[in-house]
């Protein structure tokens, strides 16, 4: 059964925090992982936000979460979102 693939990257872009968070169905999931392999721009959008979490993560399990770094990161972040935007 082929079901509709998320074709539009605003769809994926919007399932990449619960992609990432692993809060999607296994189908949802695959859609998404699908559409990253075809689709550079939201590969590249994933990575981004693979690599934040993963200093996020870092900068929380060493010490108390350095809140001011986190609202940085959070904010570069968001501004690349706002960069990208094709709109
Ligand atoms: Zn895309």
């Amino acid at each position: 059964m082929t079901e509709r693939l998320p074709d539009d990257c605003s769809e994926v872009l919007d399932h990449l925090y619960a992609f990432h968070d692993h809060e999607l169905s296994a189908e949802e999931a695959d859609q998404i992982r699908q559409h990253l392999m075809a689709c550079e721009p939201c590969l590249d959008r994933f990575q981004v936000e693979d690599a934040l979490r993963t200093l996020i993560r870092k900068c929380c399990s060493q010490a108390r979460a350095p809140e001011s770094l986190r609202v940085r990161v959070t904010a570069s972040f968001s501004r690349t979102v706002i960069i990208t935007e094709p709109e």
